[in-house]
């Protein structure tokens, strides 16, 4: 009999009925439903690590050797196509030229799944960029429509310092959907290539919360600290962790008034997982925005800029679900928002 060791490799976003459906087909070939082992990303990242699933659904063969990766939405159709040619190479009619053939199949589904996250990163950045672009319009029009409207009534010198206020701020709306423009194309760089590794927690939310000192002095925020020690080192990239950190502490800064309160917490919940969390008592979120947030189209259709342009939270959660965790906020409005992160835990 074919002594076949498989992982199933799944998430949320992955088809229960695709996995159930696997499963069956397994046990059906003759797999032992002890040989099937069924990983879900988010509570295992290490596993997902170890064998480079970067999507899901994917089925790992680690016997017969050598190790394969299956992915894409086909997978049960890749099964039986190889099940036959796991079979033969076990029995020795194929063994020389089936490890190759193997490994280049694999070669082909990386690239091809390299090509997808690619794919992707561009949607994502060419329909941000649209509605940047899209939203540029709005505050030149009203700065044109101002400095018109000032042309045109020379004499009601009343109006002016009206028209040249609405300008100005006009004008900052502008300056900042630039930065934003900016950050979009640095972090669409950058956001999705994470290069994980054992990164010592307590140290990096140090560095950040000493970047932020000057701002916080300057609104007269106080910031309370609990970082229970010992904790463990997360597997991370710590450019990245840095940023989503940053982003958070930033906005608890711009929405929390002068002489608020600010935390930053861990949470050692899990031997799998740490969570951090960003809390203050500031402006607060109403519920029907709370998912929101995170979306960069829903804000950006739907929103006129006030402090920023929404687009910090989209690549936050975009990094911290590419290391399979979990951003979420929980806020009453007018008091406080608290956002929390969880990281896989590093397993030596
Ligand atoms: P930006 O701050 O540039 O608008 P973000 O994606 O960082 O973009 O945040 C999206 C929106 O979420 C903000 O515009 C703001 O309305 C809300 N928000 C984020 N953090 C907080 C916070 N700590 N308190 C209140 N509102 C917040």
């Amino acid at each position: 009999m074919l002594m076949v060791q498989v992982y199933l490799f799944t998430s949320k976003a992955a088809n229960r009925d695709q996995m159930r459906q696997l499963q069956e087909r397994l046990q059906a070939l003759g797999c032992a439903a002890s040989a099937v082992q069924l990983v879900d990303v988010s509570e295992q990242p290490y596993l997902a690590e170890r064998f480079r699933v970067v999507v899901t659904p994917a089925l790992v063969k680690t016997q017969p050797e050598p190790r394969q990766v299956l992915v894409g939405s086909d997978l049960l159709e890749q099964l039986e196509y190889w099940w036959p040619r796991w079979q033969a190479a076990e029995n020795g009619q194929t063994a020389d030229s089936t490890p190759s053939l193997a490994s280049l199949e694999e070669e082909l589904t990386r690239a091809k799944l390299t090509i997808q996250q690619l794919t992707a990163q561009v949607e994502f950045r060419d329909q941000v960029l649209e509605l940047l672009a899209h939203d540029l319009r709005n505050p030149l029009t009203a700065v044109g429509i101002a400095l018109e409207t000032l042309e045109l009534t020379p004499d009601r010198p009343d109006l002016a310092p009206q028209l040249l206020y609405q300008a100005r701020n006009q004008v900052k709306t502008l300056d900042r959907l630039i930065a934003s423009l900016l950050q979009v194309s640095r972090n669409q760089q950058n956001a999705l290539r994470i290069n994980p590794q054992a990164v010592p927690l307590p140290e990096v939310i140090q560095l950040v919360v000493q970047s932020f000192q000057a701002q916080l002095t300057s609104r007269d925020h106080r910031l309370h600290l609990d970082l229970p020690a010992p904790c463990p080192p997360v597997f991370a990239d710590p450019d990245a962790l840095r940023r989503v950190l940053t982003n958070l502490l930033d906005n608890a800064c711009k929405y929390t008034p002068p002489g608020g309160q600010i935390s930053i917490s861990t949470l050692h919940s899990t031997n799998l997982k740490i969570q951090v969390t960003v809390a203050d008592n500031g402006s607060g979120i109403a519920p029907a925005d709370q998912e929101r947030i995170f979306d960069p189209s829903t804000r950006l259709e739907n929103r006129q800029n006030q402090a920023g342009y929404g687009l910090g939270l989209a690549v936050c959660r975009q990094i911290v679900q590419a290391h399979y965790g979990r951003i979420w906020v929980e806020s009453e409005s007018g008091r406080g928002s608290t956002f929390h992160f969880t990281l896989p835990v590093y397993r030596p």
